[in-house]
């Protein structure tokens, strides 16, 4: 099953947003400030420096992507969160492809104003042109790295996903190399410094990920207890080696397992919300077998070291307390994040104005019933509804307005899979409900 959600961001996320796409695409203006009459004098001169503007939007696009796949714990809250966070690094991955695919074109298509044979040595120029090459080597890296993002060739396996996507690094550095060899527009001291500072930073951002964050970022924990919550679901506790991680109820961590014994996934990192409340010693997580490593999972065993990340994620608006009415709808093991808040809230003595309706099959799957019912009826307030697709359809409108008359006065949380994602979300904005009190967790970063 996989999760995935499109949904309104709140105000300061949504500037936060335009603000990395504000910083992307000011090298773009820089050079068109730079730009003089010469640049438009013909049309030959037009798709030249259309063509040097791609270029230079192509690479600080790439290169603010390459910055925001840093992952530094909080980083991402004022984003809205990681998932959404990186849903802008892939669209400006997807951008600076586009652009620097038209980079080349347009300038060929300017130089074949001179003569065909120029145009064919801006496409295919000689093999001691150096520059020119590692502009094409940059190219290519792209295509092989950015294509099973996007789908082009099916989806890969995910690790294996994640292995290709290591091609980013030597594919920034050739753009790098190439526009410092051949860049021209800019005063050198002002191409310089802008290329460096942006370099530099998104050096700093793959250190961290890929060099600092395994050493100081990651905290050993070990697997204190494995219960078996359904057939195909554990729930792990991690007891902490030394300092605790610090979270709030809907966070998520990526977990590393090193249990020798593991059929599959042992050492990967591995993204699962946590479903303890945060005052809780221990640190708790729900998994399902969703694939070969969750799958393995399944079978892990006290006493194995895990590593855990984060923590990372923003899907509560107020996790410690529900100041407002709010609608919970889960899907499956979408209840994660609702059972760490509800214990958080039962631990905390707090009341819940909260309408929950929690989606799964069938009786045999409704993980964590007993104790959802018995923490709603500690909460005051609280209403849980079990809705189960195999005895009543997929969820409908008419069961949301059954179960929770008074929708359209409630904040919305959903987590669960696409279509019950969208059914809640477009039902909700029917109902009146702004968009900015829409909020969804997504179980699925590609
Ligand atoms: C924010 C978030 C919170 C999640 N919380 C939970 C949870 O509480 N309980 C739970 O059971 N599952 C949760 N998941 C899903 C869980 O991460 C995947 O089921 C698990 O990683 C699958 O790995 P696999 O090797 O078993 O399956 P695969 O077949 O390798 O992967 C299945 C799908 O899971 C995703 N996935 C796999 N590995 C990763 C990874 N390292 N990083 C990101 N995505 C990956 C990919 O979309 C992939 O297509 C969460 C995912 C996200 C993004």
């Amino acid at each position: 099953m996989l999760f995935r959600h499109r949904e309104g961001a709140s105000m300061s996320a949504r500037t936060a947003h335009r603000l990395v796409w504000l910083a992307a695409l000011l090298p773009s203006v820089i050079f068109l400030a730079h730009l003089d009459a010469s640049a438009i004098a013909s049309t030959s001169a037009v798709l030249n420096s259309t063509g040097r503007l791609t270029g230079v939007a192509g690479l600080s696009m790439l290169l603010m992507a390459a910055i925001l796949s840093a992952r530094v714990p909080g980083f991402d809250r004022p984003f809205g969160g990681l998932t959404r966070l990186w849903r802008t690094h892939h669209l400006l991955g997807a951008w600076s492809l586009i652009l620097l695919l038209l980079h080349p074109v347009l300038l060929a298509f300017s130089a074949a104003g001179a003569s065909i044979d120029s145009a064919a040595a801006t496409l295919l120029p000689p093999l001691s042109d150096l520059a020119s090459w590692s502009g094409w080597a940059a190219l290519v890296l792209m295509m092989i790295f950015l294509a099973p993002s996007f789908s082009f060739f099916g989806r890969p396996r995910y690790e294996r996903w994640k292995k290709i996507h290591r091609l980013a690094g030597p594919a920034v550095a050739l753009a790098l190399v190439h526009d410092f060899w051949l860049s021209r527009g800019l005063p050198t001291w002002l191409d310089i410094a802008l290329w460096s500072a942006l370099a530099l930073l998104a050096v700093g951002a793959v250190g961290w990920r890929f060099v600092f964050s395994r050493r100081i970022g990651r905290l050993a924990y070990t697997v204190s207890e494995v219960t078996a919550v359904a057939n195909n679901v554990v729930e792990l506790s991690l007891e902490p080696h030394g300092r605790k991680l610090r979270h709030e109820a809907g966070n998520f961590i990526y977990l590393t397992l090193e249990d020798a014994s593991l059929a599959a996934g042992r050492g990967e990192e591995h993204p699962y919300t946590l479903s303890s409340s945060p005052d809780e010693r221990q640190l708790r997580v729900a998994i399902k077998s969703l694939g070969d490593a969750s799958r393995a999972t399944q079978t892990i065993r006290p006493g194995t070291t895990a590593r855990v990340e984060g923590p990372y994620g923003r899907f509560f608006v107020t996790p410690d307390r529900v100041p407002e009415p709010e609608l919970w709808v889960a899907g499956g093991i979408g209840v994660t994040p609702f059972l760490a808040r509800m214990r958080h809230l039962q631990r905390r003595g707090e009341t819940a104005d909260v309408c929950m309706i929690f989606c799964v099959q069938d009786p045999a799957r409704e993980i964590f019933a007993t104790e959802l019912q018995n923490l709603a009826d500690q909460l005051e307030g609280f209403r849980l509804n079990i809705h189960y697709f195999y005895r009543e359809g997929p969820l409908s409108g008419s069961y949301l307005d059954e179960a929770c008359p008074d929708i359209s006065r409630r904040s919305v949380y959903i987590c669960g899979p696409e279509p019950l994602n969208a059914l809640v979300q477009q039902h909700a904005a029917a109902a009146g409900i702004a968009a900015s009190r829409i909020h969804t967790e997504e179980f699925e970063l590609l």
